[in-house]
């Protein structure tokens, strides 16, 4: 992963989007105050020898203004200078500025937006407008030079013009990371727009044969991902290593919390930045209990699976989300995991023991062929 320590800044859970499928969002959310900021600069200030990446989400991030980021920012370059920082914000760009662009660029915050495809299906997923309020947003940040890169939330709706939006995203040049939209803790209906895991399987599988057909076309964020967790045999996202003790998020009024997945629900506290936790006291709370439970349970749960050590289980909110917080089982993408993982794994060894093309073909000269291996070695060398 990029950063062994990360911690999410929620400034608020407020956002003026009404994506359809979203559960992250309220609108009387309170907003973080620059104090808060203060106490998660002393609350992190004893770490030694940790790389920490702050990442800024919501809610909508944005709303929390430019005196916000210029102070917060500053504040956390100097003071936690020690833990080298770095940053990353995950915003609709609807309220973009120049001046809050001036502030990102200062710091090298790299953006991550949402675009689920074409206007008229990201406008009908995400609400009217959204497609045109986020491009007006993005063209402030690519003047700044600002790195932005689109998630594109497949719904179960979307997925069935899944080359249509592939293909969007080749036309525009955007690095592509894909989210399924998933289940939530939160909401009277809360499977609505889920992708089912056989859906999610499939559709990885479909990404995984156009990263490997058209690797000058179309980059995919999480099939190099999937790739290097085979090749590297360890998670290189969340999802796939264990996120409990590494990954912290700090509500809008200065409670901490296993991951932004958990904002707002009460029982998902660990504590407040305001005392200054230790991590072990964070561990030993009864949301910190539950985190560490889910991991040994992957290690019974998963023991047989050959991809244990670069799944470990999915993501601990996406297994207890379905069942009302209880855990029964590990993350229901499981079998979207072993799908692609699998596959990576099939396609690799085949073109491994594949015989050497020289022997296959004398004289002539071939272009090397579409491979796994020559998508990973591609990965690597960048
Ligand atoms: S709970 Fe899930 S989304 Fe959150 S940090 Fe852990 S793996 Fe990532
Ligand atoms: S693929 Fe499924 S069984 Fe294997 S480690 Fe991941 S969650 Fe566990």
């Amino acid at each position: 992963m990029k950063n062994p320590f990360h911690v999410m800044i929620i400034p608020t859970l407020g956002c003026p989007g009404r994506c359809k499928y979203c559960w992250s969002s309220d609108e009387k959310s309170p907003r973080m105050t620059l104090d808060t900021i203060d106490e998660i600069v002393r609350w992190l200030k004893p770490l030694r020898d940790q790389r920490v990446t702050f990442t800024f989400h919501g809610g909508e991030p944005l709303l929390a203004g430019a005196e916000f980021y210029r102070t917060a920012l500053r504040k956390i370059s100097e003071e936690l200078a020690h833990l080298t920082p770095e940053f990353a914000i995950q915003t609709n760009l609807w309220l973009m500025t120049d001046e809050l662009a001036e502030i990102f660029a200062e710091y090298h915050v790299p953006i991550g937006s949402s675009i689920d495809g074409p206007k008229e299906l990201t406008n009908y997923q995400r609400g009217n407008e959204y497609f045109e309020r986020c491009l007006a947003g993005y063209k402030i940040a690519a003047d700044h030079g600002l790195l932005v890169r689109f998630i594109c939330t497949f719904t179960n709706s979307s997925v069935k013009q899944k080359e249509e939006i592939v293909n969007f995203f080749k036309e525009q040049g955007w690095v592509m990371k894909l989210h399924p939209a998933l289940p939530s803790l939160k909401g009277e209906n809360p499977n609505a727009w889920t992708l089912s895991p056989e859906e999610y399987g499939e559709l990885l599988v479909y990404l995984l044969d156009e990263a490997v057909e058209h690797p000058g076309e179309i980059e995919i964020m999480n099939i190099n991902d999937l790739c290097r967790c085979v090749f590297t045999r360890a998670g290189s996202v969340c999802t796939y290593a264990d996120c409990m003790g590494t990954t912290f998020a700090i509500g809008p009024d200065g409670e901490i919390y296993p991951c932004y997945r958990f904002i707002g629900m009460p029982e998902w506290v660990m504590g407040h930045v305001r005392d200054a936790p230790r991590i072990e006291s964070l561990m030993e709370s009864h949301a910190g209990k539950r985190m560490l439970a889910f991991k040994e349970f992957v290690d019974t749960a998963c023991k047989d699976c050959a991809h244990i050590s670069y799944c470990r289980g999915g993501c601990p909110y996406n297994a207890i989300a379905p069942t009302g917080g209880s855990l029964e089982g590990v993350d229901p993408h499981c079998t979207a995991y072993k799908r692609i993982f699998d596959e990576i794994t099939g396609r690799l060894n085949a073109e491994m023991n594949a015989p050497p093309a020289a022997m296959r073909v004398s004289r002539v000269k071939r272009k090397q062929q579409p491979s796994v291996t020559a998508l990973i070695k591609k990965i690597i060398d960048e």
